[in-house]
C-alpha cells in the first residue's frame, strides 16, 4: 500500500501515519520526494484495509502497489535511489566504469591492472577472487587469497573495489575488505544468499539471471531489500536466447525497462553479454545511451594469457580509448564520466 501525503503535511502528521501502519503490525518505508513524500507500507494487506489511512490528517491518497515486487518499485520510491559506496555513487549524474579482470589471477597483476584502469578514468576495480566456473576442472580463484590482493589494490591506488560473492561463508571477508558485493548471473535465484546480503548494508551489485526475466531480476532484488539492504545495483548482463553468435543478447531494453519499473540504479555488462572483445566498445555506447547508470567491462593485461574470459577483455590501451569515446557520448547525454 502506498500512502500519498498531501504537499503540506506536517512532521506530526507523517510520524501518525508511520505510527497506525506500526500499530498495525507492518512496516512503514519512507519516501521523502521534492514535491511529496510518500509511506509505503508493506505487510498484512487484509491488516492496512482495516486502517482509515484515507482520513488521517495530511493524506491525499492510498493506493495499492500493483506489482509483484514492492520496495523496489517506482511507485513506491518516484525518485531514482543514488546508490554506492565512498565517492562513487550510481544512479545521479555522474557515471561509473567498473573495470578489472575476470578473476584475480595474482598480485603483481591487478596491481598492474588497476593502475592502469584508474589512469583510464574507472572508478571501480572489479575481479572475481571466488568464481563460478561451468566446469570443476576450471580455475576456480584464489579465494581469500584474492580477497587480500584487491583490499591492497584499494590502498594502493584508491579505487574503490567490487568482487562476487557466491557463499554466505565468505559474506563476513567480503563485507570487510570491499566495497561493492556482486552477486552473479548463476546466483540471482539463490534465494538464501539473497538473504544473506540483505544483512548487511555494503551496496549490492545484482547481476541479470541467464534465463531470468526483468520481473524475475527485480523480485530478486525485492528479497535484499525485504531482509534490510536497500543498497542495490542492478546489472543487466546479456541473456540466453537461441542466438548463438555471440554469448549472450545483451537485452538493451532492459535498461530504459527497469529504469521506468524501479528506482534503483542500472549497470551493464557489454563483455559477458557479447562475450566477445570487438563487441565491448559498440554495446557499451548502446548502454549509456539507453541510459544506464555505469558500465563493468573486463580488463586485461594480456588476454591471451587470461585464466577465464581472456577473448571478451579488453587490453588497458583499449580500455582506454573506450573510455575516451564513453566521456564524449556522457558529455552529448547530459551526464558526467
Ligand atoms: C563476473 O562478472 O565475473 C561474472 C561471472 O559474471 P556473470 O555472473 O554475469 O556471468
Ligand atoms: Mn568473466
Amino acid at each position: 500500500m502506498i500512502i500519498v501525503l498531501k504537499p503540506g503535511a506536517t512532521q506530526a502528521e507523517i510520524d501518525h501515519v508511520v505510527e497506525k501502519i506500526k500499530a498495525a503490525g507492518c512496516t512503514p518505508h519512507l519516501s521523502r520526494g521534492v514535491e511529496r513524500t510518500i509511506v509505503g507500507a508493506i505487510g498484512d494487506e487484509a491488516a492496512l484495509r482495516q486502517l482509515p489511512l484515507e482520513i488521517l490528517p495530511g493524506v491525499d491518497q492510498v493506493l495499492p502497489i500493483m506489482k509483484p515486487y514492492k520496495l523496489v518499485s517506482r511507485e513506491f520510491h518516484p525518485e531514482p535511489s543514488v546508490i554506492g559506496a565512498g565517492g562513487v555513487l550510481l544512479g545521479g549524474k555522474r557515471l561509473h566504469v567498473m573495470a578489472g579482470p575476470c578473476a584475480v589471477e595474482g598480485r603483481e597483476t591487478l596491481l598492474g591492472i588497476a593502475r592502469q584502469v584508474k589512469a583510464a578514468g574507472a572508478t571501480v576495480l572489479r575481479g572475481g577472487a571466488f568464481k563460478p566456473r561451468t566446469s570443476p576442472y576450471a580455475f576456480q580463484g584464489l579465494e581469500a587469497e584474492g580477497v587480500r590482493y584487491l583490499a591492497e589494490a584499494r590502498e594502493q591506488t584508491g579505487l574503490l573495489v567490487a568482487t562476487e560473492l557466491m557463499d554466505p561463508r565468505d559474506l563476513e571477508l567480503l563485507d570487510r575488505h570491499v566495497d561493492f558485493i556482486q552477486i552473479g548471473a548463476r546466483n540471482m535465484q539463490n534465494f538464501r544468499l539473497l538473504k544473506e546480503v540483505g544483512n548487511v548494508r555494503k551496496p549490492i551489485i545484482l547481476k541479470r539471471g541467464l534465463a531470468a526475466t526483468i520481473k524475475d531480476l527485480l523480485l530478486s532484488a525485492e528479497y535484499i531489500v525485504a531482509n534490510g539492504n536497500p543498497n542495490v545495483i542492478l546489472c543487466e548482463r546479456g541473456i540466453r536466447t537461441f542466438e548463438d553468435y555471440t554469448r549472450n543478447t545483451l537485452d538493451i531494453a532492459a535498461v530504459p525497462s527497469i529504469k521506468t519499473l524501479s528506482h534503483l540504479p542500472v549497470i551493464v555488462d557489454p563483455s559477458h553479454a557479447g562475450g566477445r572483445r570487438d563487441l565491448v566498445r559498440p554495446l557499451s555506447l548502446a548502454a549509456l545511451a539507453a541510459g544506464a547508470d555505469g558500465l563493468m567491462i573486463e580488463v586485461h593485461h594480456n588476454p591471451e594469457e587470461a585464466f577465464s574470459d581472456g577473448p571478451q577483455s579488453l587490453r588497458p590501451e583499449g580500455f582506454a580509448s573506450l573510455m575516451d569515446e564513453l566521456r564524449r557520448l556522457a558529455a552529448f547525454l547530459g551526464r558526467e564520466l
